[in-house]
């Protein structure tokens, strides 16, 4: 049995770019699996949507059904392997936010450590500002910061629900392999 790591961020903090750095730097294999992937692949194999964007426009109650099982196809994988799962701890929707690992998929889960990647809002901001095909998700420096700290408090929250560690890692400008290294020194303690 592997073990499962979740590493939490908001979109555009750099969780993509320091896992591929980390990967190469870490003399242990993982799994990573961005779970907003796996959402769809679940979906598509029930044949509930086709794209990314149908995934985004169903019902509250069949999302979360994605979401459900989408943990235990997680949970299976973690059998063969050691996991990392890329993923957000809040989601924020018009209705407010959403708890990206709730109750009954944290808990399923079950990980040995939750890894929070860090970076300041500015940065966050101006990363977010260049990409075309990234979703205008954020709508100012002031609004990053009040979400950071949404997904804080969550994230601390599947700590205490599961008795994970929960880590901090800062992911300053410029320097994703600082991050990258400390990610992988965090995933071997
Ligand atoms: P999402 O949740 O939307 O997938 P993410 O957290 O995976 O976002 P990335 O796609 O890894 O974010 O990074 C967003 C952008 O920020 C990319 O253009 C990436 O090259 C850049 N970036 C990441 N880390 C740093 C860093 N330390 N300094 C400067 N730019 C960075
Ligand atoms: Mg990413």
């Amino acid at each position: 049995m592997g073990e499962v790591n979740i590493l939490v961020g908001l979109s555009g903090v750099g969780k993509s770019t320091v896992l591929e750095e980390a990967m190469l730097l870490s003399d242990r294999d993982y799994e990573v699996i961005n779970y907003g992937d796996r959402m769809l692949e679940t979906a598509r194999e029930e044949g509930l949507v086709d794209s990314r964007d149908e995934l985004k426009e169903l019902d509250t109650e069949t999302s979360k059904k994605v979401q459900k099982e989408a943990a235990k196809s997680i949970v299976e994988d973690s059998r063969e392997n050691d996991i990392i799962v890329d993923t957000h701890a809040a989601i924020k929707t018009p209705y407010g936010y959403l708890p990206g690992l709730p109750k009954w998929t944290v808990e399923n889960l079950d990980p040995s450590k939750i890894i929070l990647l860090h970076a300041d809002a500015e940065a966050i901001w101006s990363r977010t500002q260049g990409d075309e095909d990234r979703d205008r998700e954020h709508d100012s420096p002031a609004d990053i910061r009040q979400y950071q700290k949404v997904a804080r408090e969550m994230a601390s929250t599947d700590a205490v629900l599961t008795g994970a560690y929960l880590k901090v890692i800062e992911n300053r400008e410029g320097h994703a392999q600082e991050a990258a290294k400390k990610l992988v020194e965090t995933l071997r303690g």
